[in-house]
């Protein structure tokens, strides 16, 4: 089923297109916290850059690839260097759910397979890796403003009182989040899939009130959306890893 009104990735405009920096690594961080210590340990010390650098590889590739960007600090120094991640075989690039199920499942089924294979093979940094993007894959899919176009998030309030950019308004932050430790575990791409769609249908719905709460520069109900969905971002990634890191 095709969702008409769900961002395509590369349709959108630089930078304002994702979370920021900092709530990515907080739902990546909050997931592998979640997990229990057997699970984690199996990442070793690639769990630290897991959670620094390669959650930001989808947004670090768009920016060398299409606008020759460097960002200071560590991680990558070219689009080459972490074209493999996010960017499939075919040549589509892995990002966030597309509204178009079918590509979105050839995503998912790309990222959870090298992630197995590379644990299998005793190779933690390409898991880790994959794993970065696959953690941007769900939160950028949980992104609040991401359940519509640009041009449709702008329409929801023609006339604003001010100047503002409600997708980075909406998303610039999240507040503090920690999971519960759960047993919870999902090797089925569909039952991740599903819980993404399902998300983003819910922000859909609450996306003009989040864009009411954005003209009364009301942070604290912003906050609500925010966290539910950086929570559940947070457990779905949780889920997913426990599976993969449970195989043997
Ligand atoms: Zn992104």
């Amino acid at each position: 089923m095709r969702f008409a009104p769900f961002v395509l990735l590369a349709a959108l405009p630089w930078p304002s297109a994702a979370w920021d920096t900092v709530p990515h690594r907080q739902v990546t961080r909050a997931a592998l916290e979640s997990l229990p210590s057997c699970s984690r340990e199996r990442l070793g010390t690639e769990a630290a850059p897991l959670v620094e650098i390669y959650c930001l590889y989808p947004d670090r590739y768009l920016e060398m690839d299409r606008y020759g960007f460097v960002r200071g600090g560590p991680g990558p120094r070219s689009a080459r260097e972490i074209r493999a991640y996010c960017v499939r075989p075919d040549g589509e690039l892995v990002h966030g759910i597309s509204g178009d199920r079918a590509y979105d499942r050839k995503s998912l089924d790309f990222l959870l397979t090298r992630i197995a294979a590379a644990l299998r093979s005793n190779h933690t940094a390409e898991a880790a890796k994959y794993a970065g993007v696959l953690s941007h894959f769900i939160s950028d899919s949980l992104s609040p403003p991401h359940a519509v176009s640009a041009d449709e998030l702008n329409r929801i309030l023609p006339e604003p009182p001010f100047p503002v950019n409600l997708h980075s308004s909406i998303e610039r932050s999240l507040p503090a989040l920690t999971l519960r430790p759960s047993t919870a575990a999902w090797s089925n791409p569909d039952t991740i899939l599903d819980q993404c769609y399902f998300e983003a249908a819910r922000n859909l719905k609450d996306l003009p009130a989040m864009v009411k709460a954005v003209y009364a520069h009301d942070e604290a109900a912003l906050d609500i959306y925010r966290l539910r969905a950086g929570t559940r971002a947070a457990e779905i990634l949780a889920g997913a890893m426990a599976s993969l890191l449970a195989q043997r």
